[in-house]
């Protein structure tokens, strides 16, 4: 907590655009008290930013590739550098585990260190097949989409804006950043480093305050939306966006099931479950919340994953005590505890936990495991966003995949089994943008080569991988007519040019060249 000085917070916030002197509180997580005032933008501010932000962009245009990247890379060496900062920031405005600080830290640097080796390529003009061999030469290029606006939760302030934002400065654009208001400190402090690293001065901007009001002028303004958080609101964006004709990507909820199989080694299946479900205090876009346990491991795997849930260790300390910190707000508290008490009445059984912890800190919560859930019961489809698994006996997969599948959303999965080819097998008929096998959600989020996203109401478009760079960019593609081909010369009546076509149409097919 030392390390999150006065003058930190003031050079931190100079790098908000806001033109008044309206502030907004946030919140030290593990004790409830303030932790800093952070300046608030207004309408206006954000017009301005975004102004700014295209006069900086075309000089940005013109940097080459290689150029942007190094600059990436000297980012990736101040994050390793400053990284007891950014888990102290993060683990003070989110109240999470230092251990989850850690993981989210390290999330940047693998999107700059994929960028660094991908964007050279895949940013590139491209020769492409033209109408007719040799007759026609097509080039697709990639031109920036121009001022891109990010639009963050508070559930992972490092790791989501960065993951979006790199790869969109990288293709070219000017970004303006709306982190959340809560753990804005976490998310200015990657941007200072990137400016250490040196962005040209403007090409980035943040602006804070409330959704409705400064979200929402960034969609009115920006000429391409990244955004991450809840269903309802993503809903909000594509309409917005859908009015102007500009593009968004939304990474949304989940509802994510875990299956266990019945070839699972239960030793890793619960030791794996414990720590999917419970990252971040289960404020993680791609935490299960359902467990679908085959019925020859059922009683075997409970018991274990029981056993593990009550041991874990809960602490407010800014160390690597703890198994699992706290949950981020007041708001949250209410909503896990309403989730639980509206189950606990409605005929559900608390296996371990089922209570918030007010004796560690403010909005800490026990990991919580319930069964004998039914479908009126809040918990059983709406997103819980905290440490609360309910688990379910299936008969055999075709009941655990139909399950699993019985929801809006399609963010993530995971299934744990000591048979690959079988646990692909039914990772192929689960409806989920992400599956993880005998993981709950590192390999599929870390393996940045992929893209990551949502299907049904859990999102539109992808992160990561050439799709993650490539929505940030406009394609263009520039063909040349190289002699005429589609009016025949004078002396040639049309009928027999469409003859002589016809024909060379039927020899490239029978050859196979078009
Ligand atoms: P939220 O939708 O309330 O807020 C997210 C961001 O949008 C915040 O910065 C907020 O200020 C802003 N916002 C709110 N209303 C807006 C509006 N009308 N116009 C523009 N911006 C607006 O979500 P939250 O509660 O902060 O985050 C939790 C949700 O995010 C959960 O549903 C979680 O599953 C989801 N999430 C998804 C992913 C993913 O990658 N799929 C990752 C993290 C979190």
């Amino acid at each position: 907590m030392n390390t999150i000085t006065d003058a930190l917070v003031a050079r931190l916030c100079d790098r908000v655009s806001a033109s008044t002197s309206d502030t907004l509180s946030t919140v030290e997580v593990f004790t409830g008290g303030t932790l800093a005032k952070v300046p608030r933008s207004s309408p206006q501010d954000v017009a301005e930013a975004v102004e700014a932000a295209r006069v900086a962009q075309r000089a940005w245009a013109n940097v080459a590739v290689a150029d942007r990247i190094a600059i990436f890379e000297r980012f990736h060496a101040l994050v390793l550098e400053h990284s007891e900062q950014v888990l102290d920031l993060l683990q003070a405005e989110t109240g999470k585990s230092r251990r989850d600080a850690f993981l989210e830290a390290a999330s940047p640097l693998v999107t700059v260190g994929y960028y660094a080796r991908k964007a050279p390529k895949l940013l590139a003009s491209q020769r492409r097949e033209g109408m007719m061999p040799l007759l026609v030469k097509t080039t697709e290029l990639r031109a920036p989409k121009g001022v891109v606006g990010i639009i963050t939760p508070w559930n992972y302030p490092f790791a989501l804006a960065f993951t979006d934002l790199i790869p969109a400065l990288i293709a070219g654009n000017a970004v303006v950043l709306k982190p959340d208001t809560q753990t804005a400190l976490s998310t200015l402090f990657g941007v200072d480093l990137l400016y250490q690293a040196g962005l040209p001065q403007g090409l980035l901007r943040v602006v804070l305050g409330d959704g409705p009001v400064v979200g929402t002028a960034i969609v009115d303004t920006a000429d391409y939306v990244g955004f991450t958080g809840s269903t309802r609101t993503g809903r909000e964006i594509a309409a917005r966006a859908g009015q102007r004709l500009v593009g968004c990507s939304l990474e949304l909820g989940g509802k994510n099931p875990l299956l266990i199989l019945a070839d699972a080694s239960l030793a890793k299946a619960a030791t794996g479950a414990v720590q999917t479900c419970f990252s971040n205090s289960g404020q993680l876009c791609m935490s299960p919340e359902r467990l679908f346990v085959h019925t020859a491991v059922y009683d075997a795997f409970v018991a274990r994953f029981i056993e593990e849930v009550k041991r874990m260790n809960l602490t407010a300390a800014y160390d690597f005590s703890a198994d699992m910190g706290s949950l981020t707000s007041r708001r949250q508290l209410e909503t896990v505890s309403a989730h639980v008490e509206d189950a606990r009445e409605k005929g559900a059984t608390v296996l371990a936990g089922g209570r918030a912890r007010p004796d560690i800190g403010p909005f800490f919560y026990e990991p919580t495991v319930l069964t004998d859930v039914t479908p009126e019961m809040l918990c059983y489809d709406s997103e819980t966003f905290g440490p609360v698994v309910s688990i379910y006996r299936v008969a055999d997969d075709v009941e655990a995949i139909a399950r699993a599948n019985a929801t809006m959303y399609g963010l993530n999965a995971s299934i744990f089994s000591k048979s690959i080819p079988h646990a692909e097998s039914v990772a192929a008929q689960l409806n989920a943008g992400t599956v993880n096998i005998n993981d709950g959600h590192v390999v599929g989020f870390g393996s940045a080569d992929a893209p990551m996203g949502g299907m049904k109401d859990s999102g539109l478009g992808r992160r990561n991988g050439a799709e993650g760079l490539l929505k940030y960019t406009e394609a263009q593609n520039v063909s040349v007519q190289k002699v005429p081909l589609t009016t025949p010369p004078r002396w040639l009546p049309y009928g027999l040019f469409a003859k002589n076509m016809r024909a060379l149409l039927r020899l490239f097919r029978k050859a196979g060249i078009r």
